[in-house]
């Protein structure tokens, strides 16, 4: 009978589970076929680390036919949505970086109203373990900004979609622009208590791992200790994993003269594209044989 009370209670606890689960989801963004393929391996890497949420990638009109039909194969969902541009919207915004305007495209995820909770992820980000963890968090939790960490960074958050929220994103941006020319600026000024109000709103480093050459003195130490137990890393900067040329046979990326790698980040990269090779190409070549056959 303990067992049998157990067993029920468990399938209980599972289907529970697994009927809330599906109206939550992680949530990426690639709004060109570059990003889709730093995407790509972000969905296998929560895939293969056995993610309960759904998959969620939101694209914008340039990426191709090839690439929406490869991404719908990882993600549950691929939804098109219009690119916001901080170029477009917030003309007299200060832009320091305008590369990355087009970031403010990540807002429309407020709109996913159909999930009542989602994590967002950059396509430059890397899952090394489960995060399910994450949905136990509330609106808006995210990790410091390793350049100010009074700021929180916007690579990884937790947000609840509402189309009230959305629409005042909206608005704050053509009100009051972006301090940085990207998402991370606008939603800092708009959560702008998180620094402060609740501590659970902060996500440890561990959950958005950066790596660069400019890193304070503190970091290398820190990365020594700590850098084992990350859960997400993020490829920082103008130098994504995508952008580097990889030698299948030796398993590592090829450090040329364009740029070498910090030895923190090689084993990051050499992962980044084992995936690529073991996971996301061979949906290619899949589609290709698919295309040929019919
Ligand atoms: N992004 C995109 N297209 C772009 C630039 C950025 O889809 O042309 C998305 C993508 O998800 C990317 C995120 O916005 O990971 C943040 O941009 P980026 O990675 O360049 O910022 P960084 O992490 O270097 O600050």
């Amino acid at each position: 009978v303990g067992a049998a009370t157990r067993y029920f209670t468990q399938n209980r606890r599972n289907s529970c589970f697994r009927r809330n689960v599906a109206d939550q989801a992680f949530v990426t963004l690639a709004t060109n076929d570059v990003c889709c393929q730093g995407a790509l391996v972000l969905g296998q890497s929560l895939r293969s680390h056995g993610a309960t949420r759904r998959l969620v990638v939101l694209i914008t009109p340039p990426v191709s036919h090839l690439l929406r039909a490869v991404l719908s194969r990882v993600f549950d969902e691929v939804v098109e949505v219009n690119v916001i541009n901080s170029a477009d919207c917030i003309p007299l915004a200060r832009t320091w970086t305008p590369e990355l305007g087009v970031s403010l495209t990540k807002l429309h995820c407020w709109a996913l109203t159909r999930y009542s909770k989602c994590v967002f992820l950059d396509a430059d980000t890397l899952v090394l373990s489960n995060i399910d963890e994450l949905f136990d968090r509330g609106e808006l939790s995210a990790a410091p900004d390793p350049g100010w960490p009074d700021c929180f960074n916007t690579s990884v958050f937790v947000f609840q979609p509402s189309l009230e929220t959305h629409s005042r994103l909206l608005q704050h941006a053509a009100d009051h622009g972006s301090f940085d020319g990207a998402d991370q600026g606008l939603l800092n000024s708009f959560f702008s208590s998180w620094s402060t109000a609740d501590i659970h709103k902060h996500l440890p480093f561990i959950y958005n791992l950066s790596m660069a050459y400019n890193m304070a003195y503190t970091y290398h130490p820190a990365f020594k200790q700590f850098g084992s137990a990350a859960k997400v890393v993020r490829f920082l900067g103008c130098r994504k994993p995508w952008s580097y040329k990889y030698n299948p046979q030796m398993g590592s990326v090829v450090q040329d003269g364009t740029g070498t790698a910090i030895p923190q980040q090689l084993a990051f990269l050499n992962l980044w594209w084992n995936i690529y090779h073991s996971s996301v190409l061979p949906l290619f070549e899949n589609l290709r044989n698919v295309a040929e056959h019919t």
